[in-house]
């Protein structure tokens, strides 16, 4: 997970962004176990938004 700024993280694994550190945590840990993303999760990134 990496920080971009003060609102905004990044899933190492699959690039996506987040404004909430937490789901972007959340975000890798399942791209990292399941090599893929979750729907779920994803639907939070701000690219889906
Ligand atoms: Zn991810």
């Amino acid at each position: 997970m990496v920080k971009i700024d003060d609102k905004l993280y990044q899933c190492e694994k699959c690039g996506s962004h987040y404004v909430e550190k937490n789901i972007a945590e959340e975000c890798e840990e399942f791209c990292k176990k399941y090599n893929a993303c979750n729907i779920e999760i994803i639907k939070y990134a701000v690219e889906n938004k």
